[in-house]
């Protein structure tokens, strides 16, 4: 089934507890892509300035993502982000944003995309969120992610986003910052009323919750991994391992949903082993699935 993402492509300078890395690939889009991508075929697209990296275009070699909607803008900035993980391993302090050709137009969705029935709007403006949405003809789920640069700034923008999609994934700082409520369960209830179907709130080290429209609630915990490197990507990876996997079965049944998001833990925890994107490229699907066996029946008592 056809998977499209739109988000971030950037540079990224991370430091963290193990070190410091400047200048490596990332960007929201990037993680997603890679981690889905183990998954099913994955249709990227995303724009980056006339400085980006010519390694770039290699990244996903070997892999089966479709980067003609990639588009790279003559006279633009590419997006540079420094993050830094050094206080709490759970939450990225952003130390810059350079937002560059995410503050213009958004890209181009090729033709041959716009037929794509499963859609991850992964973290960028949410106006570009929308506009790119917007061109796709029938969709069949829609999820978005977002972060507390654009909660804090562009709410308005958010929230009317918010009314297009059947799921948010979001990280458990962000619901608090989004509704204003403490308590995840009432925040995850709180952002229903907002329009999504669903919501997925990552609590980083202590898991993942996630809360429907229907009344359900379901908690799952973090792979016990011993050691974290650096956690940049780890939300892009899990929604990529979650939508691959859904995308793959074409329906949404509880238990479905359950099992996407516990492939999603997986991939994710591969992530958080290496920096940038070291951790994916050192793994493939049967190393996943191995680790997904091992976790599930470690979930069972
Ligand atoms: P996460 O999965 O949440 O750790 O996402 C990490 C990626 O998000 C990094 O590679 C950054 O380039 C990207 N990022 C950081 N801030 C933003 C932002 N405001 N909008 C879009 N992408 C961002």
């Amino acid at each position: 089934m056809s998977l499209l993402v739109t988000g971030s492509i950037g540079i990224d300078t991370i430091e963290t507890p193990a070190g410091r890395r400047d200048d490596v690939i990332g960007g929201s889009a990037i993680y997603f892509s890679y981690a889905a991508s183990f998954f099913t075929p994955v249709r990227l697209v995303g724009v980056v300035g006339d400085d980006a990296p010519s390694m770039l275009e290699k990244v996903f070699d070997g892999l089966d993502v479709d980067t003609s909607g990639l588009e790279r803008r003559e006279g633009s900035k590419t997006f540079r982000w420094h993050g830094s993980y050094v206080k709490d391993l759970n939450e990225a302090q952003s130390i810059e944003t350079r937002l560059g050709v995410l503050a213009e137009s958004a890209p181009v969705i090729p033709q041959q995309f716009t037929d794509s029935r499963y859609v991850f709007l992964a973290n960028t403006h949410p106006a570009l969120q929308e506009q790119l949405l917007g061109l796709i003809q029938r969709p069949k789920l829609v999820v978005a992610d977002t972060m507390n640069l654009w909660i804090s700034t562009e709410r308005q923008a958010l929230l009317k986003l918010l009314k297009k999609i059947d799921g948010l994934v979001l990280n458990d700082g962000e619901a608090r910052l989004l509704t204003e409520e403490r308590n995840l369960i009432v925040a995850a209830k709180q952002v229903l009323s907002y329009g999504p179907k669903f919501v997925v709130i990552k609590k980083g080290e202590h898991g993942c919750l996630l809360v429907t429209k229907g009344g359900e609630a379901f908690v799952l915990p973090a792979y016990p991994a011993e050691q974290v490197i650096d956690p940049t990507g780890a939300g892009d990876s899990f929604a990529g391992g979650m939508m691959g996997y859904l995308a793959t079965q074409g329906h949404f049944t509880p238990a479905t949903v359950k099992r996407a998001l516990a492939y999603g833990t997986c991939v994710a925890s591969f992530t958080i082993a290496d920096f940038s994107l070291g951790g994916l490229q050192a793994t493939n699907r049967e190393l996943i699935d191995e680790r997904w066996h091992a976790y599930k029946q470690a979930m069972s008592f």
